[in-house]
């Protein structure tokens, strides 16, 4: 019961550091993760686009026009 009711300590209260290795590599998944998503959404379309037909473009038209991109 005494454990419930502890006062955080000043030492429990600095956060834990995370070294650059180790976050690294999940940035870097990160970004092209999301590299490939803004190029589908915002790119796929004429001479640039990877997946022939306009399946790509028609699914993300909204958001297409959503982000600003040009379209039609
Ligand atoms: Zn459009």
């Amino acid at each position: 019961m005494a454990q419930a009711l502890a006062i955080p300590t000043s030492e429990s209260a600095i956060p834990a550091s995370i070294p650059l290795r180790e976050v690294l590599p999940w940035a870097v998944f990160a970004g092209v993760i999301l590299l490939s998503l803004l190029y589908l959404v915002g790119m796929d379309q004429g001479a640039t686009s990877v997946f022939s037909g306009s399946m790509i473009h028609e699914f993300v038209h909204d958001g297409r026009h959503l982000l600003g991109f040009p379209c039609h």
